[in-house]
């Protein structure tokens, strides 16, 4: 993990509190110099059960690998975004980073220590630390319980001071979130889905924790109570000096609220930087397509405009996770940079076909049937296969062609294997063997991203 520290960064360090660690009793340099979180390549994988029998039966139940790589650094003060589409792992990696599951593998490090061990020695306090606001705060609320008892239940757990101060200080949150006192003993079911979410606030903060990861905290909630919600947020970490992990798929939010954005796909990292420069100047094209597919607003990642599903994060593609789905894969090196560009995303994407099982004979047979070409049969398929995946009739590169022209034939005689290998021999992009390094768009302002032209560019620098 790199070293470096962003302008940003070193405002920041300069102006964060100088401590007192409790437990040693002496002044550390970890909480004036270092980060508040830092994660380093941590990965989260587990079983996938899907249904007992089957899982029991299989020799191999499969592992999904929910974070797979992941690091990245949260400065005290700073609001740092997570986003990506469902299933990208980022609700995984922060229950992994607040210890709600242990990590296969990787460190996570908070105020200077690791977190595996403050847990293990005293989950407790590392709880008062890092708190969590969740998406639904239904599903968190006892419904049995008061707004006073929801509000004062970890002061209780934690025994917090006497009642008195406990009652009180139940009081001051209450009020401080934008609630009334007059409200103090209602039940959850009698607030509004915006109020109750003040309610989670007011708890999350009761143990005046350093950390609050937020997890999609606006998601459920109309526009205008979003953007009350929103300014809520932003008024308290002012206030006391909080630190905001922020988990979310709405892109408009994470501009609005944070410092610094973490692209995720697939469980590993696409980018990272600076917000304004990730929004200005993405450099990976998965960022691209997330921000271009919204207009105006660039708000809820436009997941349509993206080709294909997300693939599973029990099998992610090998090399580049987003090279299935990616508008500018690497052609092979073989043929060159300068390969036509069209024609080889075509070509791309007919091996992508054929790979995912989506055309065999038949499918060429229903394509060619779909045409006014009543000629020659086996080229009327390889035309209609040709078009259906954007490919030119004929490329300019000959062994290409003639390359090409093999798989096609092997396809329209019934034999997807041989189209297959011959596609996978002789035309493998880069993006599916290796897969991409993180590296620096912008050294000044910690703006990196994990893309094979990225790194080509660097490397020409
Ligand atoms: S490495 Fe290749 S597939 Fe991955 S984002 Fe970059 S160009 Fe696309």
């Amino acid at each position: 993990m790199s070293e470096r520290t962003s302008p940003e960064r070193q405002r920041r360090n300069r102006t964060a509190p100088d401590t007192e660690n409790e437990d040693e009793g002496e002044k550390t340099r970890s909480e004036s110099v270092t980060p508040l979180l830092r994660i380093e390549d941590l990965r989260k994988h587990y079983v996938d059960k899907q249904g007992v029998a089957e899982w029991v039966l299989s020799k191999d139940p499969g592992r999904v690998r929910a974070v797979d790589g992941v690091s990245f650094e949260v400065d005290r003060g700073e609001t740092v975004g997570i986003v990506g589409e469902s299933g990208c792992g980022k609700s995984t990696l922060a229950r992994t980073i607040l210890g709600l599951h242990e990590p296969t593998d990787g460190y996570i490090e908070f105020a200077g220590k690791d977190v595996h061990e403050q847990i293990a020695s005293d989950r407790k306090r590392f709880a008062r630390r890092a708190q969590i606001v969740f998406q639904d705060p239904s599903s968190c609320l006892d419904p049995r319980m008061t707004l006073r008892e929801i509000v004062r239940e970890p002061l209780d757990i934690h025994q917090v001071g006497a009642k008195a101060h406990r009652n009180e200080k139940v009081t001051e949150l209450v009020e401080r979130v934008g609630l009334s006192t007059d409200q103090l003993e209602r039940y959850a079911h009698e607030f509004s889905g915006g109020q109750r979410q003040r309610i989670g606030i007011a708890r999350a903060l009761a143990l005046d924790p350093e950390l609050i990861v937020l997890d999609e905290p606006t998601s459920a909630l109309d526009v205008s109570v979003q953007a009350q919600i929103l300014n809520l947020l932003s008024e308290l970490q002012e206030e006391f000096n909080l630190t905001y992990l922020f988990i979310s798929h709405d892109l408009s939010v994470i501009r609005y609220l944070c410092d610094r954005v973490v692209v995720m796909y697939l469980g590993q990292v696409a980018e990272t930087g600076p917000v304004d420069a990730v929004f200005e100047r993405p450099a990976h094209p998965y960022t691209k397509i997330l921000l271009e597919s919204v207009p105006g607003a660039r708000n809820r990642i436009g997941e349509e405009a993206i080709k294909s599903d997300i693939p599973s994060p029990r099998n992610p593609p090998r090399g580049c996770r987003f090279h299935t789905r990616c508008p500018v894969v690497l052609p092979p090196s073989k043929y060159g940079m300068e390969f036509e560009q069209d024609a080889w995303q075509g070509i791309f994407e007919y091996k992508l076909r054929l790979r995912s099982g989506r055309l065999g004979r038949e499918r060429a047979t229903e394509l060619a049937e779909l045409t006014d070409n009543d000629g020659n049969e086996e080229t009327t398929a390889k035309e209609a296969v040709r078009d259906s995946c954007s490919i030119p009739r004929v490329l300019s590169d000959s062994t290409a062609e003639e390359l090409l022209d093999q798989s096609l034939s092997a396809l329209v005689d019934g034999d997807s294997e041989m189209a297959l290998k011959i596609m996978n021999a002789d035309f493998e992009s880069p993006c599916e063997q290796e897969r991409p390094a993180v590296v620096d768009i912008d050294i000044d302002t910690d703006h990196r991203a994990a893309c094979l032209r990225a790194s080509d560019e660097e490397g020409e620098q």
